[in-house]
């Protein structure tokens, strides 16, 4: 995927609606899977933000770099060469799709995401991705912060249990044997993380319709988005 070189303006982005579909939520609530699925729906894109973040934040680890280290990680993310390429993940050239899920990212990620600096950087970018409209953008803070001016704004919920339910059973069918109380503290821990932050923390949009799936299948929810964008747009 190529950055289009020009940065569109704070006061362009709020001007007007843009044809766009923010999906916003906790952690393993299923956003990824929902949003490439609404996205094929419509024929438009599919951008993943968490991978952005996890990428830098396994650049910034690659590095040997602390947070702390303000140079160090001024240089880092000055070099930063992420892309993203038919639900692949590139750092530098080189596919760090399966890297960036590893138990390792998913724990540096948290710290690598509440930094401001980074944010800066990463929102930049998929403000220049999804300057052209026809995209659906997941991640914790589109509705609120990066596409403020979407015209479609969803706030996925689903219960704590439901959500380490939907991961445990993924794990399994990797061929992992999870403990479900560990997958469970671990989305807890990253709920808690993602909503106290002082930078842009979780939260749902004003004008963001909120869906709670917890009792719902994919295809509903799909369904649901797909519909409500179409008697919208
Ligand atoms: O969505 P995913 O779990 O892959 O995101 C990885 C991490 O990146 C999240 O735990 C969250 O802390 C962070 N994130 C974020 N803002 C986004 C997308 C992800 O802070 N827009």
């Amino acid at each position: 995927m190529e950055w289009p070189g020009a940065v569109p303006q704070n006061e362009d982005m709020t001007a007007s609606v843009l044809s766009l579909i923010a999906i916003d939520g906790p952690s393993g609530v299923g956003k990824s899977t929902t949003a490439k699925r609404v996205a094929a729906r419509l024929g438009w894109q599919y951008l993943d933000t968490g991978a952005m973040y996890r990428a830098a934040a396994l650049a910034i680890h690659r590095a040997g770099v602390e947070l702390t280290d303000r140079p160090a990680l001024e240089r880092v993310l000055s070099r930063l060469d992420l892309s993203l390429n038919e639900g692949r993940t590139y750092l530098a050239g080189g596919d760090v799709s399966e890297a960036i899920r590893s138990q390792e990212v998913t724990r540096l990620v948290t710290p690598v995401s509440a930094d401001v600096r980074v944010r800066e950087v990463l929102v930049d970018q998929q403000r220049r991705i999804g300057a052209s409209g026809r995209w659906v953008v997941d991640g914790r803070d589109i509705g609120t912060v990066v596409f403020t001016q979407a015209c479609c704004k969803v706030f996925l919920t689903a219960s704590p249990e439901a959500r380490a339910q939907r991961r445990f059973l993924e794990l399994q069918a990797k061929g992992q044997s999870p403990d479900f109380d560990a997958v469970l503290a671990d989305l807890q821990r990253r709920d808690l993380a993602d909503s106290t932050r002082a930078a842009s923390p979780l939260r749902k949009a004003e004008d963001a319709v909120e869906l709670d799936s917890s009792g719902m299948s994919l295809d509903q929810v799909v369904d649901w988005i797909v519909a409500r964008h179409q008697a919208h747009a």
